[in-house]
């Protein structure tokens, strides 16, 4: 299994790249993929990105790093969360294990370019799919449905209720994503600061230096969960956010395949077990009902 990751040092003054941070984190790094399992006999039709994959027997994945429950990496290199299992069941359905998988760090504002410049071959990353980003990248699932919604520090010494908040306080999210699309959209004149990854958020936060942090309800959750002295979520999400597994623009055999690995483990209990053994069991939730595959 190789990781690389993206420089936090960077992101934070904006400028997206990677660097040359690879390690290898060896066969017996902890990976839980005991329970996905890989198809022993893929076959697909010559040509097609599966049958590429499965010739070469790996798969480049971007996902997050720093968001606990979706995608973190642990401090043996190996990435864990909801995202990096559901990125396992494909990976499995193509015959590649998981210790095969590349895993690459994709904060939100570098998902659409690594997937147009073949950085990736897919990424599950907490992806909203939205007509916007459909102009430029495709999109198999959802496989999730979460919301927007707002961490503040515990005991909400502000009184935030809700979205009509922040035109009065300092609200942090993400370069590249739609939390930040909204905050900018509804509330132009708000003191926003933009990180490129929550961690950072989560971070100013706690040291005083903003008043609340926005994204997906999921996100937030997970944050909450780990350092509940320091923070409390809001708990009314005001917008839908269905997250997506992202694929080149186009390629519609391959976004087909992905949604019938979905629907499969929807139906198979896997999607369960992987919800379960990690954004389930750090935020203490039963995996909801999984959303209906939209085939656009
Ligand atoms: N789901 C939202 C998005 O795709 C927010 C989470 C994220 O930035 O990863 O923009």
């Amino acid at each position: 299994m190789r990781v690389r990751r993206f420089t936090a040092a960077l992101a934070a003054i904006g400028l997206v790249g990677l660097v040359g941070c690879s390690s290898d984190a060896g066969d017996d790094a902890g990976t839980p993929d005991a329970t996905v399992p890989v198809e022993t006999d893929a076959e697909f039709d010559a040509g097609t990105t599966m049958a590429d994959l499965a010739e070469a027997g790996t798969i480049t994945v971007g996902t997050k790093f720093d968001q606990p429950g979706f995608g973190l990496i642990s401090p043996q290199d190996v990435p864990e969360g909801f995202d990096v299992e559901i990125a396992k069941i494909i990976a499995g359905a193509l015959g590649i294990a998981a210790d095969d998988i590349e895993w690459i760090e994709s904060v939100s504002a570098n998902r659409e370019p690594f997937l147009q410049n073949g950085e990736v071959d897919m990424v599950v990353a907490t992806y909203t799919i939205n007509d916007e980003r459909k102009q430029i990248v495709d999109f198999a699932g959802p496989y999730y449905v979460a919301g927007q919604d707002i961490m503040v520090a515990a005991g909400n010494p502000l009184a935030v209720e809700g979205p009509e908040s922040f035109a009065d306080i300092r609200v942090c999210s993400v370069t590249g994503s739609t939390p930040a699309g909204y905050v900018q959209e509804n509330f132009p004149d708000a003191d926003l600061t933009l990180f490129a990854e929550y961690s950072l958020c989560a971070e100013a936060l706690k040291n005083d230096q903003v008043d609340a942090v926005t994204t997906d309800n999921v996100i937030l959750t997970s944050f909450v969960a780990q350092d509940p002295e320091s923070f409390e979520l809001i708990g009314a999400p005001f917008t839908e956010e269905p997250y997506g597994i992202g694929v080149p623009l186009g390629d519609d055999e391959f976004r087909s395949f992905i949604n019938d690995v979905l629907e499969a483990s929807f139906e198979d209990g896997s999607w369960a077990a992987a919800w379960d053994a990690t954004a389930g069991a750090i935020t203490d939730t039963p995996a909801p009902e999984p959303p209906s595959v939209d085939r656009y």
